[in-house]
């Protein structure tokens, strides 16, 4: 017998028919003898369509109500998934993340878990009953509803396998695993058996969805086996382990990208100390996160400033920015927002030299043109314009010979 926390997302569950197939999937499982707990999402597109109704009527939504009118997706899946069991005999029940209790911060549609009260679950568990937790929601210290983020409900599931001390925790999701790229940019990406903890945060962090970042954080942390699997065919999918590379690891392991940012420049900034400090920050207090910073050398005197943020903060750091340029007799500011960030990551590229050139000469026979370059130990990111997303991401593919396995799985 094993314990499991089975998550399934929106297309996993994005109809009536595939929430009666998830029912049969789980009796399955607890008709072997498993202990099951299951986290679901809301049904596909609905958690876009709440958000379209709030913006129907404010601008920018009040927080604490966008977090009841999003929590409300999730609880509409677990009634009908626990009916779903009921209706195959199978015993269940469930709970929002409130009733749970999934204890987070105040921060509203970003909200941090603290602390889980299991107590419910493991009674339901052991009276023989499948339990449905509602993804993506929980609550703060004041009975406030709280949501996670966009695909929080990957980070509920890895929280409550922690805090349950699950023997696994699964992602079921529309696609087999975790693969060297998103398989809807590059057809030839090859599924992953296994990929390393590292390898995922930074994939994740680098605007690959298939895992919210903090699902891989906590399950890193707390030493959750964390596996990503389809809900629509069998496999062993891919299992994220903290496993160290062999010497035939790949140099790199994947590319990632993300659509989501916009780049600003400052130009002509007097070449002072605290120039930095005064242009980075109202942006910061403005609670705007800024990805990458590029500084150039000084020339007469003056520098120019460039950096990037999330497309949703793109007018306001626009706003702020002009403010700050006439506030430093900067010359001008110039800005872009069809911009888009890929990135490739890998534990090998630790061991070998060269990946940089690598990288841009394959950018470079396709004629794509570098923006900004950002590196670190496991990772090498470019911007480039969004018209040449796909372009480059298949190139890298390409020149990096990703569609192969390594050596050592081929032999
Ligand atoms: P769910 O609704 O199940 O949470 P998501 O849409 O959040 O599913 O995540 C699954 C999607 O992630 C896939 O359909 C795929 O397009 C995308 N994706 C991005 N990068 C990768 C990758 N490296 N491997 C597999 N899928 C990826
Ligand atoms: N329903 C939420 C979303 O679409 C959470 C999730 O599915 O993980 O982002
Ligand atoms: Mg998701």
């Amino acid at each position: 017998m094993a314990f499991y926390v089975y998550k399934f997302g929106g297309t996993s569950v994005g109809s009536v028919e595939r929430i009666k197939a998830v029912a049969d999937k789980v009796k399955l499982a607890r008709d072997k003898g498993d202990q099951i707990v299951v986290v679901v999402s809301a049904m596909s597109g609905e958690t876009n369509r709440l958000t379209g109704l709030a913006g129907e009527i404010q601008l920018k939504p009040v927080a604490r109500e966008m977090d009841v009118l999003l929590s409300t997706g999730e609880q509409v899946t677990m009634a009908l998934l626990s009916m779903a069991l009921d209706e195959l005999g199978c015993p269940a029940c469930s709970y929002t993340g409130s009733q749970v209790r999934i204890e987070t911060d105040s921060t509203h549609t970003k909200a941090r878990i603290k602390r889980i009260d299991d107590a419910k679950i493991h009674a339901d568990l052991n009276a023989g009953k499948v339990v449905v937790v509602a993804g993506f929601q929980g609550v703060d210290e004041h009975g406030n509803i709280t949501t996670l983020g966009r695909g929080g409900s990957d980070t509920t599931a890895v929280a409550l396998a922690a805090a349950l001390k699950a023997d696994e925790c699964h992602i079921y999701t529309d696609v087999d695993g975790v693969y060297t790229t998103d398989p809807r940019v590059e057809p030839k990406a090859r599924r992953l058996d296994k990929i390393t903890f590292e390898e995922m945060l930074e994939m994740s962090s680098l605007g690959s969805k298939i895992l919210q970042i903090r699902s891989v954080e906590f399950a890193g942390k707390y030493n959750v086996a964390l596996r990503v699997l389809s809900s629509f065919s069998e496999g062993r999918g891919t299992l994220i382990t903290y496993e160290e590379p062999t010497v035939e690891q790949a140099l790199i392991s994947g590319i990632a990208f993300n659509r989501d940012e916009a780049k600003l420049t400052i130009t002509g900034v007097p070449d002072i100390p605290g120039a930095a400090s005064k242009i980075l920050g109202p942006i910061a207090d403005a609670n705007i996160e800024i990805d990458m910073i590029i500084q150039n050398v000084a020339d007469d005197a003056t520098t120019d400033f460039t950096f990037t943020v999330h497309r949703n903060d793109f007018t306001t750091a626009k706003d702020i920015l002009t403010k700050t340029s006439k506030e430093l007799s900067a010359r001008a500011i110039t800005t872009d927002d069809s911009i888009v960030k890929v990135s490739i990551v890998g534990v090998g590229m630790r061991s070998h030299a060269g990946i940089a050139s690598k990288m841009f000469k394959a950018l470079a026979d396709e004629a794509i043109n570098i923006k900004m370059i950002a590196t670190s130990e496991i990772k090498i990111s470019v911007v480039v314009d969004e018209k040449y997303l796909e372009l480059a991401v298949r190139a890298l593919h390409s020149a990096f010979e990703l569609e192969q396995p390594p050596v050592e799985a081929a032999s």
